[in-house]
């Protein structure tokens, strides 16, 4: 082994840029057009399908399927990006083993089900190099700003946009996406993929973006409140919780967030470093992706440590399988207590866990792993809600589709109470907030697939 891949700390170029380049490719390749027809061939095509109701924006699943199996393949996009816009993201992103996938028959009846994920990927990744399908409705005069140009925001302002109302995207950050572009791992969203999609997306036309404008910093929802007919936010989670362990204040202590921003704005890998021995706290898919990428990048030993059951975490089996696959090691029932060393991380020391009568205890039995790098992937919280929305959980309280205590307020997405923090309900909730929207602000009525 190479003295760079085993320098001590936190450290950059432990990988050669082949090495890096192998590591990072498409986790999912994508499906030819013979691989295709085949996995659609397996569809029962069923009545009353079992992997629509599974599906949170309801894409016609079995008529998708039949039209690639027909060698309709641009059909078939358009039947999923009715119901999703961002389907292309979705089929690479979405824990599929918990939602279609997992409700196909073929998945009762023989432990594999029909490749939903890969045929809706194939079908949609045709339409991106082609104009952009959908028309706009005759012009509304109506004016939406949308807070946030994620998943929620994105999807809401498409269908926004399609009912012909014109809509302004405002977002903190310099590029539009969301998690799309700044958490999705990078080897789930391959070549620039994320962008494509909402330069795609954007191709509808009549959705201005701008880019670096923070509600509560440099806008107010007041004054959106006066200068639009309705304002939809979807602002996402920006805030991350602490471990609130001893010592967490150390170098190379952070959040796992900003490792996998860092990771996918990276233009070259050689220069990000890593540590050699990587401890992940949490159980969640933000852990799974800090921990994998880290072994990716050469870290030599990586571990998640979760504070439950592995039953219980956040992560699906298949990331799990995922992660060990890939070397990462899993520690349940454990929670951080201290985090050692001097001025940088060396040690974490954990305490078992058991239940009690009054939730989880930390037990006298510990343990200590060496750690030069430790990130915190432990949930993220809402930042910056505007004061005059009702909170409920600490994300803003909706009910419907998506409406706030204001009126004229919308929200969707991570930032809305009740959802399941996943891209695909995002879009979803997004859509359904927008086909809202537009029947307070027209008096039309709401069309919803499912
Ligand atoms: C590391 C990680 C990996 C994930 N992996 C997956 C996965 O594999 N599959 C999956 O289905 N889900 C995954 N998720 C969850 C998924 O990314 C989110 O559920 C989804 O992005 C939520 O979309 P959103 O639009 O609500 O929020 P976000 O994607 O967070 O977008 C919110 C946008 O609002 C902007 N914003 C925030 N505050 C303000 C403000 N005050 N003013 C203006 N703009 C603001 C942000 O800059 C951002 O662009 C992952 C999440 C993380 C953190
Ligand atoms: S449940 Fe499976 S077999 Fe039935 S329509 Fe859906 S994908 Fe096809």
């Amino acid at each position: 082994m190479s003295q760079a891949r085993l320098a001590p700390g936190v450290a950059p170029g432990r990988l050669t840029p082949a090495e890096l380049a192998a590591n990072f490719v498409d986790v999912a390749p994508p499906l030819d057009g013979h691989e295709a027809r085949v996995a659609a061939d397996r569809c029962y095509f069923c009545h009353d399908a079992p992997c629509i109701t599974a599906c949170p924006t309801s894409i016609d699943i079995p008529l998708f399927i039949r039209q690639i199996a027909t060698g309709t393949p641009d059909a078939a996009a358009m039947t999923i990006l009715h119901a999703n816009i961002l389907g292309g993201m979705c089929a690479r992103v979405c824990p599929t083993e918990n939602l279609c996938e997992g409700a196909c028959v073929r998945m009762d009846a023989e432990g594999q089900p029909v490749e939903i994920g890969a045929l809706q990927r194939f079908a949609t990744d045709g339409m991106l190099d082609q104009p952009h399908p959908f028309m706009r409705a005759a012009p509304t005069g109506k004016r939406i700003a949308v807070v946030g140009a994620g998943p929620a925001g994105l999807s809401a302002a498409h269908r926004l946009a399609a009912k012909g109302h014109d809509v302004v995207m405002f977002d903190a950050r310099p590029k539009p996406g969301g998690l799309n572009e700044y958490g999705i791992a990078s080897y789930k969203a391959v070549d620039g993929f994320a962008q494509a999609e909402v330069d795609w997306l954007l191709g509808i036309g009549g959705i201005d973006l701008c880019m670096g404008q923070a509600l509560g910093r440099d806008i107010t929802l007041t004054q959106l409140q006066a200068d639009y007919d309705a304002v939809f936010l979807g602002m996402g989670l920006a805030g991350v919780n602490a471990l609130g362990a001893e010592g967490e204040d150390r170098h190379h202590v952070t959040d796992a967030i900003s490792f996998i921003r860092d990771l996918r704005q990276a233009s070259d890998l050689t220069a990000l470093p890593v540590g050699r021995d990587v401890v992940v706290i949490g159980g969640g898919m933000t852990a799974v992706d800090a921990a994998v990428q880290a072994r990716l990048l050469g870290a030599e030993n990586v571990t998640i440590v979760y504070r439950r059951d592995q039953s219980q975490m956040g992560a699906s089996r298949h990331e799990q399988d995922h992660a060990t696959a890939s070397g990462v090691r899993i520690i349940c029932n454990a929670a951080p207590v201290t985090v050692h060393g001097n001025g940088a991380v060396v040690e974490v020391e954990f305490a078992y866990t058991a239940q009690g009568p009054d939730g989880l205890r930390l037990t006298d039995d510990r343990f200590r792993l060496k750690a030069d790098q430790l990130f915190r992937a432990i949930g993220q919280r809402l930042d910056g809600a505007p004061d005059a929305v009702a909170l409920s959980g600490g994300k803003i309280a909706v009910s419907g589709p998506g409406r706030t205590s204001v009126a004229g307020v919308w929200a969707g997405g991570d930032c809305a109470a009740g959802g399941d923090d996943l891209t695909v309900t995002a879009v979803a909730q997004g859509r359904d907030a927008a086909e809202d929207i537009d029947a307070a602000l027209t008096g039309r009525s709401i069309e919803i697939p499912g």
